[in-house]
């Protein structure tokens, strides 16, 4: 596990400050798309079921909603099952680029979540779409762990990045940063300060919470690469439009925006993604990157606002954040 020491500064956060990932996207706020003019206030609630009737349909991110680490967190399968059997619609929203479909959805199953490839709309999807569009003759320098499976991906021409580029690669992918260091990342772009040639971004997370540290994600990597090498980068996932489209049109029905309820727990990714899309957005704070977060203050910081506030999905008995301190 690619456990880093912190970015952007040098100064080593406490492991989960939540302040430290709110503040690192911050900083990069360049990057995200702009905030709609907002008129609502949050309100506190305690699970999914007050939300319930407010919304006709429901996205779900992942990681720090779902799960954290390996385990899932407790109440949110119950809860979607819930969901499940009310025939309400709902998709899981989330930027899990590094691995195909199939594994993603046995991973959450072995972690008990009932749910099918259907459910899930990723940055990967997107991503594939995104590639479609691309040149077919195209050379691609994937960014991945040795044994990275990409066969879903439409890349006609692909070898794995270590590192430097060679003069027939015609554009990076980074796909997935486990293994990825400093010095690749130098010499990625030395080749790419010698010759730009266009990045896609599969992941534009900066940095994931995990136990004892951060983990730098694509995204991180890759905030400022176009000011450092000349590249033109191109993000795919939360919070950019694409994903969000993608996923409301994978409902059954078409539904006013302000009836589709987006909930996840990073401000910039999931709630910023969402109001920007046109969406509500709910701020979830009991696992994953806005454990303990002073709520109201990241929002006057930031300007970002969700409609609502909640714990966890499910009421439990176990608060989440004692669970997810001991996953
Ligand atoms: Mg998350």
């Amino acid at each position: 596990m690619n456990v880093l020491a912190p970015m952007p500064s040098a100064d080593t956060p406490p492991a989960g400050d939540p302040w430290y990932l709110l503040q690192a996207y911050e900083a990069e706020r360049a990057l995200w798309p702009a905030l709609p003019r907002l008129a609502h206030q949050a309100q506190f609630v305690e699970g999914l079921a007050a939300l319930r009737d407010h919304y006709d349909a429901f996205l779900f991110d992942a990681f720090g909603v779902l799960n954290v680490g390996q385990r899932a967190i407790a109440g949110a399968a119950q809860a979607l099952a819930t969901l499940r059997r009310a025939g309400v619609p709902f998709r899981i929203v989330s930027n899990a680029a590094s691995i195909p479909k199939p594994a993603l959805v046995a991973r959450y199953r072995a972690m008990g979540f009932d749910l099918t490839e259907t459910d899930w709309i990723t940055s990967r999807d997107v991503t594939a779409e995104a590639l479609h569009a691309c040149p077919g003759h195209w050379r691609w320098a994937v960014v991945a762990p040795p044994g990275a499976d990409w066969h879903d991906l439409p890349l006609a021409q692909a070898r794995r990045c270590d590192g430097p580029l060679r003069d027939g690669d015609d554009a990076v992918l980074f796909l997935a940063a486990q293994g990825w260091d400093e010095a690749a990342q130098a010499r990625l772009e030395g080749s790419l300060r010698a010759q730009p040639r266009p990045v896609w971004v599969a992941n534009p997370d900066l940095i994931s919470p995990w136990e004892g540290g951060w983990v730098r994600e694509p995204g991180g990597w890759c905030a400022g690469l176009e000011a450092r090498t000349g590249a033109g980068v191109h993000r795919v996932g939360k919070p950019f439009g694409a994903i969000f489209e993608h996923a409301l049109a994978s409902l059954p029905v078409a539904l006013p925006r302000t009836r589709v309820l987006m909930l996840g727990d990073t401000l910039h990714t999931d709630v910023l993604g969402a109001l920007a899309a046109g969406l509500h957005a709910a701020l979830v704070t009991g696992a994953g990157a806005s454990t303990g977060l002073d709520v109201a203050r990241a929002s006057d910081l930031t300007g970002i606002v969700p409609h609502w506030v909640l714990p966890a999905l499910g009421a439990t008995s176990v608060p989440a954040a004692s669970a997810a301190r001991h996953a």
